[in-house]
């Protein structure tokens, strides 16, 4: 719990610190305890101990390499919260006891004109992930949040307003509350808007959530008849059972803008119909297989968008989480100890998920050792 020094060249660097964490050594493996090295921080890093990390869907695409090009081994996790334990002497924009987060980005090129316009997930240099992404660290790629600790360049870094008892459940803010309320900004969700949220997950719920606060018409679509009440605790002004035709068929051209955050293969069409002339259907969803190609006709015969959007940059997260704190908005989650991680994600691919799982961190274990 100090200010460090600033390290000198390479070989005199701080040792890396050892800590634990939960990940797969292959994408058919299970995930399961393992130790991990982080660095010191440098001049511009601030070192976080992690208390909760979320669980977000992307993480087990990657973890099982649904999406190819996963490097093992893999310790998922961006929806990170914790607390500041030391930071660089160049690094002025927290102090240790800092109550912080870090997204799913750890670093960018810094100079593309999207990093120029605070955009950095759109990076054309291409960004740091969270987990998966390239750098000297070791073991040669980034270790995510199912880990004691994260040491990250204080750019990167994002404030906490919450009160502390709502750590836990501000986590998932970081990527399901980011991914849904940067779209519904871009294409201004508001008052007198018809806002459709597909998918009543982690991203979903948030998306309702959000969208509710923003002031517009809220309509949450499920394929679950037993989410219809809670997406209506959400607020969600209405709820469209999806699988329903004729509960379909009674909003046709009725919608501004819809987010769709399904994570497997669906069709597009059954949402494009149901956009007004110039409406956008947004997708955020990444499934492993693409969608059936959207039939044409739907889109020119009503001058339709389909559109796609990812995560947000840094200024727009902490907008975003000043704007949750400011409305009282956190996720909806369930605790879980690291060890029942495999469970949870057969719950997320059967969408029996209320609405974020959490993973306690302290369920890692005793206390970490230096290397
Ligand atoms: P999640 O918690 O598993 O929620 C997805 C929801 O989609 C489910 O709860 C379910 O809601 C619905 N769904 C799932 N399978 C379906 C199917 N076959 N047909 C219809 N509906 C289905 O996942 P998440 O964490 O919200 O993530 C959702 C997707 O967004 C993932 O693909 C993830 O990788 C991606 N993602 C993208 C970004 C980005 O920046 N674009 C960021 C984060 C995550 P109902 O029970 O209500 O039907
Ligand atoms: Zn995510
Ligand atoms: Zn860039």
């Amino acid at each position: 719990m100090s200010t460090l020094a600033e390290p000198g060249p390479a070989q005199t660097r701080q040792s890396d610190v050892k800590v634990k964490a939960y990940g797969a050594f292959a994408a058919d493996q299970p995930l399961e305890p393992l130790d991990i090295d982080r660095r010191a921080a440098g001049p511009r890093d601030v070192e976080i101990e992690i208390a909760f990390c979320g669980v977000c869907h992307s993480d087990l695409h990657t973890v099982r390499s649904e999406w190819e090009g996963t490097l093992y081994p893999c310790v998922p996790g961006h929806e990170i919260v914790g607390h500041v334990t030391a930071v660089g002497s160049a690094a002025g924009k927290f102090k240790v006891g800092d109550t912080v987060g870090v997204g799913c980005l750890v670093d960018s090129c810094r100079t593309c004109s999207a990093c120029e316009e605070g955009l950095e997930q759109y990076c054309t240099g291409g960004f740091t992930g969270t987990y998966n992404g390239s750098t000297q660290d070791p073991p040669g790629h980034t270790l995510g949040g199912y880990s004691q600790r994260i040491t990250v360049d204080e750019d990167f870094v994002l404030r906490i307003s919450h009160p502390p008892e709502q750590l836990a459940a501000v986590a998932p803010l970081l990527c399901a509350g980011i991914t849904t309320y940067s779209p519904l900004r871009h294409w201004n969700a508001g008052s007198g808007k018809k806002v459709g949220i597909v998918g009543i997950g982690g991203l979903g719920h948030m998306g309702v959530k959000l969208a509710h606060a923003m002031g517009a018409h809220t309509v949450a679509f499920t394929t679950s008849e037993s989410k219809r009440e809670d997406a209506l605790r959400l607020g969600a002004d209405e709820v469209i059972v999806s699988r329903d035709a004729e509960e379909m068929a009674a909003h046709a051209e009725t919608f501004d803008f819809i987010i769709d955050t399904i994570a497997a293969s669906h069709d597009l069409d059954t949402f494009t119909q149901l956009l007004k002339r110039d409406g956008t259907l947004c997708l955020v969803g990444a499934p492993e297989h693409p969608h059936p190609s959207p039939g044409v006709g739907g889109l020119i015969f009503r001058r339709r968008s389909i559109a796609g959007s990812l995560i947000g940059g840094l200024a727009e997260t902490q907008e975003m989480l000043d704007f949750c704190a400011e409305n009282e908005i956190v996720s909806d989650v369930e605790i879980i100890p690291a060890q029942a991680i495999e469970e949870a994600y057969e719950r997320m691919v059967r969408s029996d998920v209320k609405y974020r799982f959490v993973i306690d961190i302290a369920s890692l274990g005793g206390a970490d050792q230096a290397s």
